[in-house]
């Protein structure tokens, strides 16, 4: 019970720790990732103080789901896998997870984008204009419990095995807070992963509003028209000022 009390908030923190401090972690190299270089990466105190109350709330949902899964109520396991078909079926559950996850999101950010919810709940979440690693879980409390849900949806919905849960709260601690970190990590990435979304699609989503609400694939924003039209051309922009900052820090008379 107290496993998933701690791990769900400190899951959280470490990602927004790893992206505060990852310009100390680069070795002074992480600004040429960084997608808009003209705004600070400075978190407001309401930022702070929507966080801190969140990871709360992360606790609180991960003491619920350490009782109900303790207590045999959920469909999480954590048997060894013996035969070869459950151990396949730990990487399958993994991807099934993302996937429902990726659907879940994307059709509960549309909803949150109706003008009702967006004046009631979502509009503390845009009140960060330019994003940073504090801004990722600076939403409204009713918007907490929409996003963190995912996680006992899933222990409800299909055999899990705890670790897999584990890793999957981790993966999507980590994908949300690299989308609000303000850096773009991948401007090189072959146009063959243009499937998966960036960093910058949610930067521009924060800044452009109704536009890019998908988390990791890009399926949904194409199939329903709701990605920024620029989109794509701003990342191959980013991909060769990314590029140009490379070279300057190597020679720094590079382009003049
Ligand atoms: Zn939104
Ligand atoms: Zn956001």
């Amino acid at each position: 019970m107290i496993r998933w009390m701690l791990f769900i908030p400190c899951a959280a923190f470490l990602c927004i720790l790893y992206f505060h401090y990852l310009d100390f972690i680069f070795r002074g190299k992480a600004n040429v990732y960084r997608i808009n270089t003209s705004a600070a990466l400075t978190a407001t105190k309401k930022e702070y103080r929507n966080t801190i109350s969140n990871l709360a709330v992360f606790a609180l949902t991960g003491l619920l789901l350490g009782f109900f899964i303790d207590g045999g109520y959920t469909k999480v396991y954590s048997q060894t896998p013996a035969q070869l078909s459950s151990i396949i079926y730990l990487p399958a559950s993994f991807l099934l997870a993302l996937l429902v996850h990726d659907v879940y999101f994307y059709v509960t950010h549309r909803l949150l984008h109706l003008r009702f919810w967006f004046k009631q709940v979502h509009r503390v979440h845009h009140q960060s204009h330019t994003t940073n690693p504090w801004s990722a879980f600076s939403f409204h409390f009713a918007e907490c419990i929409i996003q963190i849900g995912i996680v006992p949806l899933l222990a409800f919905l299909f055999p899990l095995h705890e670790i897999v849960l584990m890793l999957f709260v981790f993966f999507m601690m980590f994908i949300t807070v690299y989308g609000h970190s303000g850096y773009e990590l991948r401007p090189n990435k072959h146009q063959l992963f243009n499937i998966f979304n960036t960093s910058l699609h949610h930067s521009q989503h924060h800044q452009y509003v109704h536009y890019n609400f998908g988390i990791y694939l890009n399926i949904w924003d194409r199939l329903f028209a709701s990605n920024h039209p620029g989109y794509h051309h701003s990342f191959k922009q980013l991909r060769s000022v990314v590029k140009f900052r490379k070279e300057k820090a190597k020679h720094p008379s590079y382009g003049k």
